[in-house]
């Protein structure tokens, strides 16, 4: 049962324009905390008039921040990242409210965002361009960076600090003013490390914030003075975003969902790869982009990797994320604990073998948003349980013969984000990396997460645009290239 939202007094969500902080006029919804079901704060859906105002301080804050020197402009971040660090705890506990991982998960992602924040502060070097002297009689050239102009960054609910951190300091690191649109279930994380980039010395309308969801983020794809937009999300919603984005003139990068592989050699060190598997299939309940869904289980690697893993979920303490020892939480809402319920049943229609049936677990039926871990064996590669993304700690297992058809079984996914393989043969990862179709490839790494100077890669339909989010294709999409032809006789 969800108490009522009036029985407790509910935390707000402001949102941040031109420098100030202002309680939106929109209408409200309800954000619970997912481990314990009880409402928590009030989430406003921005009116158009708001949307505007934070477009319109974007827009007179670029001329300035634009031509602000790169070393002042990344001054301003590394007292942003002082002051993350110096308020990491209740930072860290805001995560774990909202979105329901552990507490050793949030400081994980928060570790990763503050890396993010650290590579855009090398800004004055990514920036530089290129010369060639005497291109012609006379003749030199020379390439310069320029920021583009207002750029949006839409985030999803699974990384309430850390993709947020994929996006603004970039942006901003290279001269462009920023609109932030958080998750509509997790936007609180976002509230308080744009408050404390305020803190640090942010101008005002260079970093703004605004709430909601559909509505919002259509003003925001259409206003003309908005000139690149960031998405992380689902891959429908991606999509959605690239096309209309790009149809109203726009730079685009829109990251999507994803249906990871994990393929297990028989030559593999079962307990290490055990403890892989399970980090990446169930950390974070599961509800990680980078997250292995399926197992791919070649020869006879199938029997010991199934009953190990069985053992290893058996005992995972599941619970709220705040409390010592857990070591999986909830999932984000009830909504998507029932389509995650939804799923195992299927499978068990598909055929599948419920090698562990999370659903019994006491933790499932209580308040929280909880599914125990759960292992289907024996899945059927063309079943859709195996094809669809489920975002939630199930793992399926499909057995294979040999390392050819375990390839065939990854890059038979629509989805191209990340694929591993558990292996001592150097050969078998040779030919698993250069033959699978997936932008984020792990050798005995569960969750291939490149860092902050690699670009984060998905391919198909994980990732809609040309240029990725960090790493190098970061600076290039936040910038846009001059190039000077320039003649002065000898
Ligand atoms: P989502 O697509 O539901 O929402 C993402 C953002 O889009 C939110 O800010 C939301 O308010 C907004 N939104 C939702 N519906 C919209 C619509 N119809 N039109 C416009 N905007 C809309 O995703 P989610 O449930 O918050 O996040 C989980 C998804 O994100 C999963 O599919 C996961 O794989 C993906 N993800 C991908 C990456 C990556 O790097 N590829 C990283 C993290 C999460």
């Amino acid at each position: 049962m969800t108490p009522s939202a009036t029985a407790v007094e509910l935390k707000a969500c402001p949102l941040y324009i031109n420098g100030k902080r202002v309680i939106s006029r929109g209408p409200k919804d309800i954000q619970h905390n997912p481990a314990t079901g009880e409402a928590v704060a009030e989430i406003p859906r921005c009116t158009a008039e708001e949307i505007s105002a934070a477009v319109e301080a974007a827009h007179k804050a670029f001329p300035a921040w634009s031509r602000t020197p790169v070393v002042q402009r990344c001054k301003v971040l590394f007292k942003f990242r002082e002051l993350l660090e110096a308020n990491a705890r209740e930072l860290v506990e805001l995560i774990t409210e909202e979105n329901g991982k552990t507490r050793e998960e949030a400081q994980g992602s928060f570790d990763r965002g503050i890396e993010c924040i650290e590579f855009a502060c090398g800004a004055p070097t990514l920036m530089m361009g290129d010369t060639v002297d005497r291109v012609g009689t006379s003749v030199d050239s020379w390439s310069t960076r320029y920021p583009v102009g207002v750029c949006v960054g839409i985030t999803p609910f699974n990384f309430p600090m850390m993709v947020p951190l994929w996006m603004f300091p970039m942006a901003i690191a290279c001269g462009n003013t920023f609109i932030l649109k958080p998750s509509d279930k997790v936007p609180r994380t976002s509230v308080r490390m744009v408050e404390l980039a305020h803190e640090a010395g942010m101008p005002p309308g260079v970093l703004n914030l605004v709430h909601g969801a559909k509505s919002t983020v259509d003003q925001l794809l259409t206003d003309p003075r908005v000139r690149a937009v960031s998405f992380v999300g689902s891959s429908a919603v991606a999509k959605y975003i690239y096309q209309t984005a790009a149809n109203n003139g726009k730079r685009v990068q829109a990251l999507g969902g994803a249906k990871n592989h994990s393929v297990v050699l028989p030559d593999a060190d079962i307990k290490s790869t055990v403890a892989a598997v399970m980090g990446s299939g169930f950390g974070c309940a599961g509800e990680r982009c980078l997250a292995t869904s399926v197992v791919v289980a070649v020869g006879e690697a199938g029997d010991p990797l199934v009953k190990e893993l069985v053992r290893a979920a058996d005992n995972l303490t599941v619970g709220n994320g705040c409390e010592a020892g857990t070591g999986m939480g909830p999932v984000i809402t009830d909504e998507a604990k029932k389509r995650i319920l939804g799923y195992i049943e299927l499978a068990e229609k598909e055929g599948a073998a419920l090698a562990r049936d999370g659903r019994k677990d006491p933790v499932c039926g209580g308040s929280g948003y909880f599914v125990g871990p759960t292992i289907l064996d024996k899945v059927n590669p063309e079943s859709r349980v195996a094809k669809e993304e489920i975002f939630g700690p199930v793992l399926s297992v499909i057995r294979v013969k040999d390392l050819k058809e375990a390839i065939e079984v990854v890059s038979g996914s629509e989805y191209g984000n990340a694929a591993s393989i558990f292996t001592r043969s150097g050969g078998a990862a040779r030919q698993f990396t250069q033959n699978v179709t997936a932008g984020m490839v792990g050798i005995n790494v569960g969750v291939p997460a490149p860092v902050a100077f690699f670009p984060f890669s998905g391919w198909k339909n994980s990732f809609f645009g040309d240029l990725h989010a960090l790493g190098k294709d970061a600076v290039h999409f936040y910038t846009e290239t001059k190039v000077v032809t320039c003649r002065w006789p000898d």
